[in-house]
């Protein structure tokens, strides 16, 4: 329990609406998007950086550990507080007032509690956008502390190729600000400190502002589902499918049959778009895009993606099964729906794991084979953003299943497929989600011990208060 002149000190720094206490109204914060719950000792929301800062100091000096928040979307336990009761949250969804576009220079300066969604309608009228894209709809502090990737990262990149600037509060005694960049695309003028706040986690300091790099919307899109003539030919497939559209190529998304399946049985707004309803082993979404608008005498996007599947269908060695084009919002929504799908079709254990782009078959090859084996009536139900490497290694239990009473079974099973994806594939058990209380202990186990004593030492320098649900 926290002391109540706490809660009094921190209700005058921040007034009514920046302090909540009631537990009904801290209820959603408490709670994350896949089975998290803790218990927090208040909810903190500042409305500026200069609020952020003074609250910071103020739990620093009293020895008070926070957890910052933003849209809580993460997966990983990690914008949420403990059981304990004794961590406040320190949410940044008031820190939305900042929105100050750069036209020529193609930036946006932003606050860090806006929605993602909220900064692409703003910048529609400009005809630009900040280009990651995902299912979820988190605000932009967690989406830096996180690099998130999503679907179109084969063609944009991730939030630290987008990211220019930052404005980050450190917990320290003072609740230092810096000013970490502006909107200067070079400049190298020493040590690029911002990156130390990029995907990890909000240990090493809380995001307020953030400069970002913008896009021109793209003005035609067109999309196929791919499917392969075998899943080992998934990486001839992308090569070639990059090879002959260069930079037009935006997204290369697998989906598994059981992944698919249960998406269409979970999501009723979803129509089964394959022939006769039959959901082929592994699908390609592949989508191309241009940022220019349709000009007289051009072949249209539809007909390029057409040209160029005709092309690899025609060779002898080829490897494609079936191809079709589709409307692109009702593909995508079949992909964004995948998330949902699994996630009602038992108790689902999720996994966010990345490979050299020509390993992953071979994993699913190898999971497909081992699981049966090593952990009976487990249904693999992945997906993922194969373009970048990057697979959600989804795996459904019944939900009834008795081995889920048993504290040590989640465990056992996350344990054997890091060891798998990391040890034997070189793989990374967090492609895009930063690291939460659940990965805290196979940060622990797969980064080795120099790395680590280095991390220490700057979180030590950085951010030497109680912050953030991760140890580094
Ligand atoms: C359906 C669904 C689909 C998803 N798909 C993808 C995907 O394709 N790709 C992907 O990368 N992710 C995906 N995610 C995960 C999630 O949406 C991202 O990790 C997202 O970027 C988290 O942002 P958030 O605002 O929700 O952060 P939160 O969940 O609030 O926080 C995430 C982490 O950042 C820290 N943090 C939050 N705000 C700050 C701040 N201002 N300063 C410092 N630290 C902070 C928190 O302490 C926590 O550790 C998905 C999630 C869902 C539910």
């Amino acid at each position: 329990m926290i002391d109540s002149r706490h809660i009094e000190a921190l209700g005058q720094l921040l007034g009514g609406k920046g302090l909540l206490t009631a537990p009904a109204d801290m209820a959603s914060y408490e709670t994350g998007a896949r089975y998290d719950k803790g218990r927090a000792a208040f909810v903190a929301r500042p409305a500026s950086t200069q609020e952020a800062s003074a609250t910071v100091a103020y739990c620093v000096r009293n020895g008070i550990a926070l957890v910052p928040q933003s849209g809580n979307t993460g997966l990983v336990s990690g914008s949420t507080p403990d059981a304990s009761g004794s961590q406040g949250i320190l949410s940044l969804d008031r820190l939305t007032a900042v929105f100050d576009l750069d036209r020529v220079n193609r930036t946006v300066t932003a606050g860090a509690g806006l929605r993602l969604s909220d900064v692409n309608q703003r910048l529609e009228q400009a005809g630009l956008f900040f280009p990651i894209d995902l299912g979820a709809d988190p605000r932009l502090g967690g989406m830096i502390a996180t690099n998130t990737g999503g679907s179109r990262f084969l063609r944009y990149g991730d939030v630290r190729r987008n990211t220019l600037g930052l404005t980050v509060v450190l917990a320290d005694e003072a609740g230092t600000v810096l000013e970490l960049g502006s909107g200067l695309r070079k400049n190298n003028t020493g040590v690029d400190w911002k990156q130390l706040f990029i995907g990890t986690s909000g240990a090493f300091g809380i995001v307020t502002e953030c400069v970002l790099n913008l896009e021109p919307l793209p003005r035609q899109t067109a999309t196929a589902f791919l499917v392969p003539s075998s899943p080992d030919r998934v990486p001839d497939l992308l090569v070639a499918m990059e090879e002959a559209l260069g930079s037009y190529l935006s997204a290369f998304e697998g989906m598994s049959r059981n992944a698919v399946s249960a998406a269409l049985a979970h999501v009723p707004a979803l129509r089964n778009p394959f022939q006769g309803g039959h959901v082929p082993d592994f699908v390609i979404l592949a989508e191309i895009c241009r940022t220019s608008p349709p000009r007289d005498g051009e072949q249209p996007l539809d007909a390029v993606l057409e040209e160029v599947l005709a092309g690899l269908w025609e060779r002898e060695d080829t490897p494609l099964a079936d191809a079709f084009i589709g409307p692109p919002h009702e593909m995508w929504a079949l992909r964004h729906g995948l998330s949902e799908g699994v996630k009602h079709s038992g108790r689902l254990i999720a996994f966010d794991l990345s490979f050299r782009r020509g390993d992953i078959m071979r994993f699913l090859d190898h999971m497909k084979a081992e699981m049966p084996r090593r952990f009976e009536n487990v249904t693999i139900c992945d997906f993922g953003h194969i373009g970048d490497g990057g697979v959600h290694f989804n795996l459904v239990v019944p939900a009834d299943d008795p081995r889920l009473a048993d504290a040590g079974f989640e465990g056992a099973l996350r344990a054997w497929v890091f060891q798998i994806a990391v040890e034997d594939f070189g793989g990374s058990y967090s492609a895009e989600h930063a690291i939460g209380r659940k990965n805290q202990v196979f940060y622990d186990r797969h980064t080795p011990d120099e790395i680590r004593r280095l991390a220490a030492g700057l979180k030590a320098i950085t951010s030497p208060g109680p912050l953030g649900s991760v140890t580094f």
